[in-house]
């Protein structure tokens, strides 16, 4: 699996632009609830107001406010604030902006004001707090009895009318330092936000006593502080398309560029290979398995980097919100681990079985639809619809299985986390009724605890959909890492130039590598150039064997084959079969035309190359007799003609190429014995100088061989020489041309 990640490496950028952008998406998304927790507290409970530093206050308020603060405050505050009277240079544009200047001069926050609007909060705050209160204990009698008894002392007992403010002002020192102590005492508990949440009703009523359009800045703040939240919404939108874009081209590319070695390797691949990995599964690891892959890379790139950000940026803004509740999130995390562990433990043999169902559907497919007209022959249409129901059915039940799981899975998460959701609630309103946090920060918080446990869910998906990523990514390294058992040698010979096309076969035995027996032994001729060598013996004696061990399908387990002397392993694969025109058993034809069909052997082949090839192979009575002649369509695997037909085809194939060595492997038993005679001697004068291999039964075949190979039923040579020899010499050969010619034909 780890192997496969250096397929990332030519989209590096990709990748790394998609980790920031992703850094950018969690960030935004981050950000949002904080900007919720702002509309809900400042723009909607505190009526727009952000701090509890009034820009400006009028000079009458302002001397009661010093009532409660002490001598340093008063002169913090000064230096803070100046004051504007009609006698100041700026009195025009003032009087426009606050209206009550009219009437009164009034103190501006200056800018050293503004930067230290920290450290004015407290003291601004519970100034104009306490004024604010005894204002409406004034105003209102009825009032003055609960809120009087809250500050200690009973206002109630007033005669209505009294200004409190020049009553307090006219207190003994001692008296009105008690006073500020039960006062400041009670706002002390409250924590900076709630001071200035509770602040700012004083300082909207200062404002609008001002003369300012309040209502015009809590519409500006909530209007500002949505617009701020489209834009993140909006980046984060973005973000995230770019990096679905960035991951489904990182994902495809480097699927096309697996898919593309994984190819290229199984073309490497000899006929060892192809008998240890099945076709079936060797085409669902090149498609399924590499699409199981590409859908993990996809996923990986949108979670691995994305899931730890949001997570961790979640913690860390949740606990700024609220450090009470984090046990919360912590159980509910906890609660979500255990759920996927248990499906994790269920499911994940579940999804190793599932490729291996699916190379099994594979395999009965192919061999239904390749074997078709059999199955219709021995009317088997039942038993194999059975057998493919039975894997159909096991497919269908694992996935099935595997996704009841899965379904399962998402109602009981989101079940936690409407739990969840239910106890920050319970437990925050009661910290909202105490005072220790606001509605606003609640609702953060709640949201902040989703991205958080969402991100945790996404770290866990991770878990459930890699194994079974690392189950094709290891089937695909399998195919990737199988060295082909032929490989050109790391110093390859040439060929004496020109090639005569000399065979030989030295003492040589070969032996199939999952079998116990050899299937030949201590086999040993010279085939010369021009003459034709047959190989004749029964059934599975070993004569297709024989053959494919000249283009190296197989290598030779002992002794050697040589080519003009040299071993034919010390030659490059590719001009060892440039010299060799091979007509397999069983002949195949690719899709296209005839022509395209002969040109496989040479692409530059002319026409009148390809019309003497099809000549001598007795092909151009059957191709003049279609109306398109040369370029009449061929179908899949040449099933729109006949055997015979497919037969000389593939002969005139190998005629193209014209090459030293030519070998027929029961070519000519789908001929009828009129045509075979009149190819064999075609053959004689188009392939003159060639050394001629010609595998058969028939004895009327190989008569006029220069030498005949007789192979017994256990693959050793049992005889050698010709037709006129071996009749004298060899039982086997004698027993094999007794059975089939009369007595009289065979002198
Ligand atoms: P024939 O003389 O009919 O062409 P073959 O050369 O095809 O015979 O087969 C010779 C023997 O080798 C047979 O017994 C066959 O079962 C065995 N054989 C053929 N191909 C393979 C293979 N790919 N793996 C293992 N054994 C094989
Ligand atoms: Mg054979």
């Amino acid at each position: 699996m780890l192997k496969l990640v250096r397929y990332l490496k030519p989209y590096w950028w990709m990748v790394v632009l998609a980790i920031a952008l992703l850094f950018g998406q969690a960030n935004a998304e981050l950000a949002l609830p904080d900007y919720l927790s702002r509309i809900v507290n400042t723009g909607i409970q505190q009526g727009g107001i952000e701090s509890a530093v009034p820009e400006a206050v009028r000079q009458s308020e302002m001397n009661r406010a010093f009532i409660f603060m002490s001598e340093e405050e008063q002169a913090y505050v000064l230096a803070r604030y100046r004051l504007v009277d009609s006698a100041s240079a700026d009195y025009a544009d003032m009087v426009e902006r606050y209206p009550a200047l009219a009437e009164q001069p009034v103190y501006a926050l200056n800018d050293a004001g503004k930067a230290d609007t920290a450290a004015l909060n407290p003291i601004m705050g519970k100034a104009l707090l306490s004024v604010y209160t005894l204002e409406q204990i004034a105003a209102d009698p009825a009032k003055a009895k609960d809120l009087g008894s809250s500050f200690g002392f009973d206002l109630s007992q007033l005669p209505p009318g009294t200004d409190l403010f020049s009553l307090l002002a006219k207190l003994p020192a001692e008296q009105l330092a008690q006073i500020k102590t039960t006062i400041s005492g009670k706002l002390d508990a409250l924590g900076d936000k709630v001071l200035v949440q509770s602040a700012a009703p004083a300082v909207k009523a200062e404002y609008d006593a001002l003369g300012m359009d309040t209502a015009k800045m809590q519409m500006n703040y909530i209007l500002r502080t949505g617009g701020l939240m489209l834009l993140l919404t909006l980046a984060s939108v973005v973000c995230s398309i770019a990096v679905g874009y960035l991951s489904a081209r990182t994902a495809a590319g480097s699927a096309r560029d697996l898919r593309h070695d994984v190819f290229a390797r199984v073309e490497q691949f000899s006929s060892v290979e192809f008998d240890r990995f099945s076709t079936a599964s060797l085409i669902t690891r090149t498609t399924n398995d590499i699409t199981q892959i590409q859908m993990v890379v996809i996923m990986l790139m949108r979670l691995v980097f994305y899931a730890p950000i949001m997570g961790v940026g979640g913690i860390i803004r949740a606990s700024a919100k609220a450090t009470g509740m984090w046990w919360l999130i912590a159980a509910a995390v906890g609660a979500l681990i255990s759920l996927v562990a248990v499906i994790f433990v269920i499911a994940l043999p579940k999804f190793k079985s599932i490729q291996k169902l699916i190379d099994r559907l594979n395999l009965v497919t192919r061999e239904n639809l390749t074997g078709m007209m059999v199955i219709r022959a021995f009317n088997m249409q039942g038993f194999e619809e059975k057998r493919f129901d039975q894997v159909n059915r096991d497919l269908t039940n694992t996935n099935l299985f595997v996704n009841r799981l899965m379904s399962a899975m998402m109602p009981v998460m989101m079940l936690i986390m409407n739990i969840l959701t239910i106890g920050i609630m319970w437990v925050g309103a009661h910290q909202v009724a105490n005072l220790q946090m606001q509605v606003g920060d609640l609702l953060a918080f709640i949201q902040y605890a989703m991205q958080i446990v969402a991100s945790f869910l996404m770290l866990l998906m991770m878990f459930i959909i890699l194994p079974r990523a690392s189950v094709s990514g290891g089937r695909i390294a399998e195919v990737l890492d199988t060295k082909p058992a032929i490989v050109d040698p790391p110093a390859p010979r040439e060929l004496p130039q020109p090639v005569r096309g000399d065979i030989e076969f030295r003492h040589m035995s070969f032996r199939y590598h999952d079998s116990e027996e050899d299937a030949l032994s201590d086999i040993s001729f010279y085939a010369h150039a021009g003459q034709t060598t047959a190989i004749i013996g029964p059934t599975g004696c070993g004569k297709s064997t024989i053959v494919n061990l000249i283009p190296r399908f197989y290598d030779v387990s002992q002794g050697g084959i040589y080519l003009d002397g040299v071993d034919i392993r010390e030659l490059r694969q590719a001009d060892l079969r440039d010299q060799i025109g091979f007509i397999p058993q069983k002949s195949v034809l690719f899709s296209g035309t005839i022509a395209s069909n002969l040109r496989f052997a040479d692409e530059n082949a002319t026409d009148e190359t390809l019309r003497a090839a099809a000549e001598a192979a007795q092909a151009t009575e059957f191709i003049d007799a279609k109306p398109e002649g040369m370029e009449a369509e061929i179908a899949q695997g040449g099933a729109n003609v006949s055997g015979g037909q497919k037969q000389r085809l593939a002969i005139a194939r190998a005629l193209v190429k014209k090459p030293p060595i030519l070998i027929f492997d029961d070519s000519f038993s789908a001929l009828d014995f009129r045509t075979d005679a009149a190819l064999r001697r075609a053959l004689k004068s188009y392939a003159a100088g060639s050394t001629l291999f010609i595998v058969t039964q028939r004895i009327s075949t190989v008569r006029n061989a220069e030498q005949i190979i007789v192979l017994d039923d256990d693959g050793r040579m049992v005889g050698k020489g010709t037709h006129r020899e071996l009749m004298q010499t060899c039982e086997t050969y004698r027993d094999i041309a007794l059975s089939q010619l009369s007595t009289e034909e065979l002198e």
